[in-house]
């Protein structure tokens, strides 16, 4: 029932939830929530900032051209989509893909640190600067939180922060250092009993 709190809600009840949820704004114009997807036993958690046009209409994260290179970027550490699990910090699309507000993303986080608990990752990929910005609680650009292995929540999940795929599409010269970035990924997936 929504009498129980989130953080005891299994992965059926808390995607339910989450399809249910009017506790921002963002439900009014939503076309439908986005909430997530992949292997409920991945090691790896990939987290962005929000679902784009593309992603409310077929209720996916990471679609399009951005989604395509992020497999391009998984494959080259040998893992597919199937392997990883795919959430964003928001359910449901901002207006205009404007960035999202403190308050939404107060309310939509207790959904993500479920999800987390649920899956019990070895490690967080982090990807663009509103999503690494948020799990960091740090007003630092992305170029100073890239590269390095961080960490977030209580217990802590390592972290490793890195550019947005729609970000490297206009930027190509930033590969390189995102693909350092994978590297310390595949590295910490493999260190990680
Ligand atoms: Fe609920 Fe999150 Fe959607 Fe806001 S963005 S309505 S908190 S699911």
């Amino acid at each position: 029932s929504s009498e129980t709190s989130v953080a005891e809600l299994d992965w059926p009840a808390l995607a339910e939830r989450v399809r249910t949820c009017t506790n921002c704004e963002l439900h009014g114009t939503r076309i439908q929530t986005v909430f997530g997807v992949g292997s409920e036993n991945a090691d790896l958690l990939i987290i962005g900032e929000a679902p784009g046009a593309e992603e409310d209409r077929k209720g996916e994260p990471f679609v399009g051209r951005a989604g395509k290179l992020l497999d391009a970027m998984l494959g080259a550490i040998a893992l597919s989509r199937d392997d990883v699990y795919i959430a964003n910090i928001l359910k449901c699309r901002p207006p205009n893909n404007r960035d999202p507000q403190r308050d939404e993303s107060t309310a939509c986080t207790p959904y993500l640190e479920r999800q987390i608990q649920l899956l019990q990752p070895k490690v967080i990929l982090a990807l663009g600067r509103i999503a690494a910005q948020w799990l960091l609680q740090s007003d630092a650009p992305i170029g100073r939180l890239r590269g390095q292995k961080l960490g977030f929540g209580n217990p802590e999940t390592p972290l490793v922060a890195s550019y947005h795929p729609a970000y490297l599409l206009r930027s190509p010269a930033a590969k390189a250092k995102s693909w350092e970035d994978l590297r310390l990924v595949r590295k910490i997936l493999r260190t990680t009993p």
